[in-house]
């Protein structure tokens, strides 16, 4: 009897990191190896990735990772799984040129395994067949992932919107969708990012619109920000900078990156002599440029934000520029955009932003587009994937009211494992599953403890206490040292703590004294309950004994 299981390692739940393993036999698949990025309280630290442990257990099962497309949350832990596992990567030209350029600028690889495929191929991996489908998304080159198996067709939708005039030309291979739903797909995971809003998401042409209204008006320079993945936004954006007579120069590294690396295969087409060089962009008149530029998301570090605190030295905002915010703020990120924007706006500059204006669309589909994708594959289960749990539970009422029952809709979190099987789909024991934290170390493996400590630090600061000792004549010497650092001290709180463990230090035996470890945690314990007696508050202690 064939059994296929299925275990999300990451984007179950949440947005972010997805990761996903597809097993048969001794066969497995990893579909995508994304990043999510941190939330406010992972103080220092960059990017989340998986926990790929499982995929370390089964190493010698693993067949290959096949990719969706090059957004992050799909391939940014690809170079920390390869650093693991030794196996073959599989994508479309675009998302396989991008993830290389990102792995091989960030670390050392020898060789790399890359396998390109198109839409349509039919790609043996080991016990597996994979066919990918061509789908329109926010970036070109995306796939839905057909793997056939014993028990009929897996299906990933991958991030997906159904552009019916897409800026490429390239339209979602609705018709073959159709045909694998006719053949038999047995699990549908499906992107849920839109699942709450009704209707169609509007084509990315619709950005053109609000694009040439801005291009009229704008009397000085028009800075546009849009991810530099956004492949149609940046086309958009060179195509209405030829259209209006002007030259568009690019600033920031992942802009520069991306737009490159679509042009060298194809899927960025230049207009004309449109792309100048930031550094000359001077020596046309303001009226005459555009500038590409990263920093959507407020990060401290791009272009636009460095531009906003004067800090770019490449270039400077003036009087009467325009800056076109093309993206929509990821949760969490609001009180560093609008920061931006605000210091934008007190150098001068006029900020377009939010939906009045069509200057973004979303990437993933609406519940029409959804409802499409469920209608045309036919799947016998659901499982919404690529979505919060609020996500995930509407789209469970959605199919709900297209006629599917309850047993045939699975909500799945990250490390269930799911078994399909001819005749039903349960859960076993869940597989290891988990974060991986990295700082700008670039090495994974910041942990909780450390991340509690950071948060201690940042919140109520520390204070640091020596004490000397003679521990062969078990006694004190001196007073005990206190220093704060981020401590808010009030008046005379520290001499009163240097006091008050001299006096308890003094009660304390030759023994205990001798015992360096065990006292310097008891100084410690003795510092935390006076200042938490004191002024109720909970700084970091760090004690350390010094034998004289
Ligand atoms: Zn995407
Ligand atoms: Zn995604």
């Amino acid at each position: 009897m064939s059994v296929v299981e299925i275990a999300p390692l990451g984007g179950c739940g949440e947005i972010g990191k997805n990761m996903t393993v597809v097993r048969q036999g001794g066969d497995m698949l990893v579909v995508d190896a994304g990043l999510s990025f941190p939330s406010a309280e992972m103080h220092g630290v960059e990017l989340v990735i998986p926990d790929i442990s499982y995929l370390r257990e089964n190493a010698q099962m693993l067949r290959g990772i096949v990719l969706t497309h090059a957004h992050e949350d799909h391939i940014g832990a690809l170079a920390y799984c390869l650093q693991h596992l030794n196996v073959p990567v599989y994508g479309s030209e675009l998302t396989l040129a991008i993830a290389k350029r990102k792995i091989t600028e960030d670390s050392r690889f020898d060789e790399l395994d890359l396998r390109p495929f198109k839409s349509g191929d039919r790609i043996e991996i080991g016990s597996f067949e994979i066919e990918p489908v061509f789908v329109t998304h926010s970036i070109p080159d995306a796939h839905a992932i057909a793997i056939r198996t014993g028990v009929g067709i897996i299906l990933f939708t991958g991030d997906f919107k159904f552009d019916f005039s897409p800026i490429d030309g390239r339209l979602s291979d609705l018709a073959r969708l159709g045909e694998l739903g006719n053949e038999g797909v047995t699990v549908l995971l499906c992107d849920s990012t839109n699942i709450e809003d009704p209707g169609w998401c509007p084509s990315e042409r619709s950005v053109q619109t609000g694009f040439e209204k801005i291009f009229r008006e704008a009397e000085g320079r028009i800075l546009i920000t849009c991810f530099g993945s956004n492949i149609h936004r940046v086309q958009q954006a060179f195509d209405c900078a030829h259209k209006f007579g002007r030259k568009v120069a690019i600033a920031g590294r992942s802009m520069d990156r991306n737009t490159s690396t679509a042009v060298s295969v194809g899927k960025l087409r230049i207009p004309g002599q449109t792309l100048i060089r930031l550094e000359d962009a001077k020596s046309w008149r303001n009226d005459e440029v555009v500038i590409l530029t990263t920093g959507t998301q407020g990060e401290p570090l791009s272009a636009l934000s460095l531009m906003s605190r004067s800090e770019y030295p490449r270039l400077q905002i003036e009087e009467g520029d325009t800056v076109v915010y093309s993206a929509k703020p990821i949760p969490g990120n609001e009180a560093a955009i609008w920061q931006t924007v605000n210091r934008l706006v007190r150098q001068g500059a006029n900020v377009i932003y939010g939906s009045a204006h069509s200057i973004h669309v979303s990437g993933h589909g609406y519940q029409e587009e959804i409802k499409m994708m469920v209608s045309l594959t036919k799947p016998q289960y659901i499982a919404p994937v690529h979505g919060e749990p609020r996500h995930q539970f509407r789209f469970k009422k959605i199919a709900e009211q297209m006629g599917y029952q309850e047993d045939n809709l699975i909500i799945m979190e990250n490390g269930d494992h799911l078994i399909v099987t001819q005749d039903e789909a349960y859960f076993s024991e869940p597989v290891p599953c988990g974060r991986v934290l990295v700082d700008t170390s670039g090495t994974p493996g910041v942990s909780d403890d450390l991340l509690r400590d950071r948060g201690n630090l940042a919140s109520s600061g520390i204070v640091f206490i020596n004490v000397a000792i003679d521990s062969d004549a078990g006694k004190l010497i001196g007073k005990p040292e206190v220093l704060s650092r981020g401590l808010h001290v009030l008046d005379g709180e520290l001499s009163a703590l240097t006091e008050h463990l001299q006096t308890e230090l003094a009660k304390l035996d030759h023994a205990d004294l001798r015992d360096t470890s065990s006292l310097q945690q008891e100084i410690g314990e003795l510092a935390r309950a006076f200042l938490k007696q004191q002024s109720n508050r909970r700084p970091m202690v760090v004690a350390t004994v010094t034998d004289v």
